[in-house]
């Protein structure tokens, strides 16, 4: 069953046509990537998702909430957590203090300390890491340390946009391994991502995105495999 459902989206910056009629759909249980070149629309879609901008017209929902009109709080506390791209993390701050902020709409103590101890489990890295400043860890670090935030606050859907970006390959394979790991563990996984040799690696399906609209979809093998995909995304 499809828990989340875009259908027909169009969204506008002025008089610019961001997204045009784009429709996908994702189910519990599953990783699906977005892939697209930059301006495809790819963060323009995960900010529709998050409520932050609005669908000029079109259905956007997930598990029976309408994302084109609820308000972005809500849709944190309905379980869809945007890690955003560039990371955002707070340089002054320690890893510890980074991940706790994850879970600041959340009351029950005994959650966020479960939560923080699953962060610490998934990327031990962060664990020996715990008191040091964001500021001075590493680009992968730092993706870890978001990816974390996210997860204290319990995701039930995990948007990822471009994870990869500025990651060196061997990086970019642990944070996607980390991925993977957490959609096992229970959550479904959107990724959009420029960086299709990695993301479709790790991904169920995948929708190819170009200028706003949806140009091919299928399972990650399928697109893997399809010329078309080799030729745009893949390389030689
Ligand atoms: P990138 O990987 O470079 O972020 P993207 O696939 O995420 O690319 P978007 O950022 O969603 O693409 O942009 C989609 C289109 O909308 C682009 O043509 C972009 O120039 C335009 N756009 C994005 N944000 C704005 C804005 N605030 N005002 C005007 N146009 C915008």
């Amino acid at each position: 069953m499809s828990v989340l459902e875009v259908g027909e989206a169009d969204v506008y910056y002025g008089r610019v046509h961001a997204l045009r009629g784009l429709s996908f759909e994702v189910e519990e249980g599953e990783i699906v990537c977005l892939l697209g070149n930059n301006g495809a629309g790819k963060s323009t879609t995960m900010n529709l998702l998050s409520g932050l901008v609005r669908p000029k017209s079109g259905r956007v929902s997930w598990n029976g909430i309408d994302l084109a009109t609820a308000k972005p709080w809500d849709i944190v506390s309905a379980g869809l957590i945007h890690v955003p791209e560039g990371r955002r993390i707070f340089s002054t701050m320690t890893v510890h203090e980074n991940l706790l902020l994850g879970g600041y709409t959340l009351r029950e103590q005994k959650k966020i300390a479960e939560r923080l101890e699953q962060v610490y489990s998934l990327m031990p890295r962060l664990a020996e890491r715990r008191k040091q400043q964001g500021g001075t860890l590493s680009g992968g670090e730092q993706q870890m340390v978001a990816i974390g935030r996210a997860i204290v606050g319990g995701p039930k859907l995990l948007l990822l946009d471009e994870p990869s970006m500025g990651l060196a390959p061997l990086v970019v394979k642990q944070v996607m391994e980390i991925i993977a790991a957490v959609n096992a563990q229970g959550t479904t996984v959107l990724l959009v991502e420029q960086n299709a040799r990695a993301a479709l690696k790790i991904a169920h399906r995948a929708y190819v995105v170009e200028t706003g609209s949806v140009t091919l979809s299928g399972s990650a093998a399928e697109l893997a495999a399809d010329p078309r995909v080799v030729e745009a995304y893949l390389g030689a």
